[in-house]
């Protein structure tokens, strides 16, 4: 049999017609668009889903997880560069995706994954593509990943149903938090602006991810 890579379906070509695809629905950010064009998605995931790693749509992973669409992975990063962080907390690593998108547009990028394996497979992934600059750790992204904070930015790539308090605490004054905030029936992506005032709370669009959960997965 034929592997996804011998008949094309992971090239460049495939590459850039997902990049086509996200400018046609409104993804303008170059950087954004170089940057996912740079990031080989079909490596993300098993070699059994890779020959669909470039359709619009989220793949499952191991453990019942998700990659993110690339659309709201092309929309989310978008955001996050309207703020041009430097040091980025991701809470959710998953398939290591997004973090990776991330890391080749800011310096440093942290990530927490709550399901141990996980958060190797990602951190094989990232050593293999050589992004030196994305960190990933087990743990429980309700708290954080306090050793390195403060952060210019959080974003959470799974969604919980109130803000988890510990993260704001984790962010830098002018600092923000992109996340999906609701319940598995709606969702809303949602920007928190940390100001020496109070939070300032803006509604993005209509968003679909897993729920943020307790506890480590060992
Ligand atoms: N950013 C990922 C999306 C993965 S799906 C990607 O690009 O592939 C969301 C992930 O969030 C899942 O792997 C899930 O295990 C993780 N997650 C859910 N609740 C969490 C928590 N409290 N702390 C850390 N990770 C969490």
């Amino acid at each position: 049999m034929k592997s996804a890579v011998g008949i094309g379906m992971t090239s460049q070509r495939t590459r850039n017609r997902m990049i086509e695809r996200l400018q046609n629905q409104g993804i303008k950010d170059q950087r954004v668009l170089a940057a996912m064009s740079r990031v080989p998605r079909h490596l993300f995931m098993d070699e059994a889903m890779a020959h669909r790693a470039y359709e619009d749509t989220a793949l499952p992973i191991k453990h019942g997880q998700y990659i993110s669409q690339p659309w709201v992975v092309a929309r989310m990063t978008e955001v996050v560069l309207e703020c041009e962080p430097k040091k980025v907390l991701e809470i959710g690593t998953g398939s290591g995706y997004q973090a990776a998108v991330l890391g080749q547009l800011v310096e440093q990028v942290f990530s927490v994954e709550r399901i141990d394996d996980l958060t190797r497979i990602a951190r094989r992934r990232f050593i293999k593509l050589g992004y030196m600059n994305v960190r990933t750790k087990t743990g429980d992204g309700f708290q954080g990943w306090n050793n390195e904070a403060p952060y210019d930015l959080i974003i959470a790539t799974a969604a919980p149903e109130n803000v988890p308090e510990e993260l704001l605490k984790q962010l830098k004054v002018d600092g923000v938090m992109l996340l999906p905030l609701g319940d598995n029936q709606s969702q809303s992506l949602v920007k928190i602006t940390k100001t020496n005032k109070g939070y300032l709370e803006e509604k993005l669009e209509a968003v679909f991810f897993v729920p943020f959960l307790q506890g480590v997965v060992r």
